[in-house]
């Protein structure tokens, strides 16, 4: 790295007690938003926390926001504001509801920083506004890039507004990019866990419940991430958050079965000369550095140690049993408005799924035919993406008749 990048790498750090990072959690109640807590409580010299939203746990909501004081906090639930309010009504904390309230708060002025963590489409449109109002983005959300990566990025791209990533993947390859701005990838090679039902075949699927799907061995996450980790529909939807994220063709990304989750990624340059990024699987660490990114933080997280686990092991993905990714790739290289049709229809199947309305396999079968059925669209604007988003809804519920 020359030092005219450490200089510009330098500028964005802010370390004096009056200049800390203010942290905006949108999705504060989830998995990642846990954690990126816990990394803030260890270093509140360094961050404050100004908003939390969560959907409806306002009992997590009400602890987080007596605990941190933040400035303001939403509960995307109506319903619920009155108790939120009555709770926090000691402290300073203002509280707003609703799904609108959530756009709004993302246009204020009091932070820096988004944590974009909600889970879904639901996180697409705060973090738009964010990304309108200047703010720095460190993106868990990766359904946002799914759904209208282009739009997202561009606007990115206009406000020079960085989008850190969150997704270990993506954080392994970003980390991997430091001090290599002149070359050119010539491919990324993202790590898959295989989920709790690698190695195995159709006969076993069909009969696999949410209880067993719902284990997955290397990492404990939000519901639907870990349904998606099982039907590798996830590592389709970190293919097309990587393409938008480091501006690839879907050529370039590859994905490889890497069960011990040690690799989180890697980066194959031109000279052939392939750089990974290691460490034990633990959220806490990529979420740390997009929050204090371009610095790295001592900490005391569990270290991998070579002279215990021995055996990193890779294999090709399974696209004959998950077919999940076999559509993922599919919309990847079509393009359009098919990525956010397959993202809707992905989200009615698993919420189905999680309430034990249809089958793991039947999963694939309502993708596959929304993503048939919804009007194909070559370059979409964001209208379009929204209506695409409720016409592949709308049909995918009806075939589950949810
Ligand atoms: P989660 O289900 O544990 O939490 C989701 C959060 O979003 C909660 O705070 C919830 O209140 C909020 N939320 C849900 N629906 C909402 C809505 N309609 N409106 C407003 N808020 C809503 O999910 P998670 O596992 O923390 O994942 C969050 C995002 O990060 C997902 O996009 C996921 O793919 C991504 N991600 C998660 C992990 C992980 O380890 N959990 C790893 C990589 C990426
Ligand atoms: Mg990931």
């Amino acid at each position: 790295m020359s030092d005219q990048t450490k200089i510009q790498f330098a500028s964005s750090i802010s370390t004096t007690e009056q200049n800390k990072k203010r942290i905006a959690i949108f999705g504060s109640t989830g998995s990642i938003g846990v954690q990126a807590l816990n990394v803030i409580a260890g270093n509140l010299d360094k961050f404050s926390v100004e908003i939390l939203t969560a959907h409806s746990n306002d009992e997590l909501l009400i602890q987080q926001g007596l605990h941190l004081c933040p400035n303001i906090v939403v509960i995307a639930d109506e319903s619920k504001y009155l108790k939120v309010k009555e709770a926090l009504a000691t402290t300073d904390t203002k509280v707003f509801a609703g799904e609108k309230a959530l756009e709004e708060v993302a246009a204020m002025d009091c932070y820096d920083l988004m944590l974009a963590a909600i889970v879904g489409y639901a996180g697409l449109k705060p973090t738009l506004k964010a990304i309108s109002n200047g703010k720095t983005i460190a993106l868990a959300n990766k359904e946002t890039l799914v759904v209208a990566g282009d739009i997202v990025m561009r606007n990115a791209l206009e406000k020079r507004v960085p989008v850190i990533p969150v997704d270990t993947e993506h954080s392994a390859i970003f980390q991997c990019l430091v001090g290599e701005a002149r070359n050119r990838i010539e491919k990324i090679i993202l790590t898959a866990s295989g989920g709790p039902f690698l190695g195995r075949k159709t006969n076993y699927l069909v009969n696999v419940k949410r209880e067993h799907a719902l284990q997955h061995p290397n990492w404990t996450m939000g519901a639907k991430i870990t349904i998606d980790s099982a039907t590798l529909m996830n590592k389709g939807l970190e293919m097309i958050e990587a393409k938008w994220l480091f501006n690839l063709s879907p050529q370039q990304i590859q994905v490889v079965i890497h069960p011990q989750s040690i690799i989180h990624s890697m980066v194959q340059f031109e000279d052939g000369s392939i750089k990974a990024q290691m460490g034990l699987p633990d959220m806490k660490l990529p979420i740390q550095y997009a929050l204090a990114f371009p610095k790295r933080i001592k900490n005391d997280f569990p270290r991998y140690d070579f002279k215990k686990v021995n055996t990193l092991n890779f294999e090709e993905p399974d696209m004959k049993t998950f077919r999940n990714l076999v559509l993922a790739i599919e919309s990847l290289n079509k393009g359009g408005n098919l990525p956010c049709i397959m993202n809707a229809a992905n989200e009615i199947a698993v919420y189905a799924f999680l309430r034990n309305r249809i089958g793991f396999l039947e999963m694939t079968d309502v993708i596959e035919k929304t993503m048939q059925k919804v009007t194909f669209i070559t370059k979409p604007t964001l209208d379009e993406y929204f209506e695409s988003d409720g016409e592949a809804r709308t049909y995918a519920a009806d075939m589950i008749r949810l």
